[in-house]
């Protein structure tokens, strides 16, 4: 334990994702014997992603706009939505090149452990959007690609969607497999990922 600040600081960097208690230390430490690390630029980055970064109102994406720069380009097909768990999957997905459509993230996976069900995420959001564009006249969605993890979370969303969407008679499809089970869809290298997308079944 060090005395006042620097424990402080050690401590909130330790609350971070991923981050233990050895590299808080490292990271505090890093910061403090570093003459020229700007601590002003990270401060004020801070700051102003939580006053600036929100949700794009259309799928879930972040975006410093109403709408994100995916559902705000014209050239994009309308009528395909892939299905991801968090906006760093769209990030993955968008590096392969493959797609063109759009997207709607759900903000996470449906997890009875950690007490997250299909309410907690953005489902009915996604239920609601493809009615309204089949009611107001707007694009006919043609297809619904589900691209959550690969892990036992992601698999349930992925059942329980798909369940879900053959209510409303929307052609559902699942990445192919190769994609390294378990992990997450972000490690998967542009080519595996890609080559899932290309080789994506409907799910009858
Ligand atoms: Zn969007």
């Amino acid at each position: 334990m060090y005395d006042g600040i620097v424990q402080d600081l050690i401590d909130e960097f330790g609350r971070l994702p991923g981050i233990g208690p050895k590299s808080a230390q490292r990271i505090a430490f890093h910061i403090l014997q570093t003459q020229n690390f700007d601590v002003s630029r990270l401060a004020s980055l801070l700051s102003e992603v939580r006053e600036k970064v929100r949700f794009c109102e259309v799928c879930g994406n972040i975006t410093e706009q109403v709408r994100c720069g995916i559902c705000s380009d014209a050239r994009r097909d309308q009528a395909i939505i892939c299905v991801v768990e968090e906006p760093k999957d769209v990030v993955a997905i968008e590096r392969t090149r493959q797609f063109r459509g759009l997207y709607h993230v759900l903000g996470g996976a449906i997890s009875p452990i950690d007490g997250i069900g299909p309410d907690d995420l953005s489902i009915p959001a996604l239920m609601r959007r493809l009615s309204a564009a089949t009611e107001d006249g707007g694009v006919q969605v043609k297809e619904v690609i589900i691209a959550t993890d690969p892990n036992l979370e992601g698999e349930a969303t992925a059942a329980y969607l798909s369940r879900l969407l053959t209510s409303i008679e929307v052609p559902v499809s699942r990445l192919a497999s190769g994609l390294p089970v378990g992990g997450d869809l972000e490690f998967a290298d542009e080519v595996t990922l890609g080559r899932a997308f290309e080789g994506r079944r409907i799910v009858d």
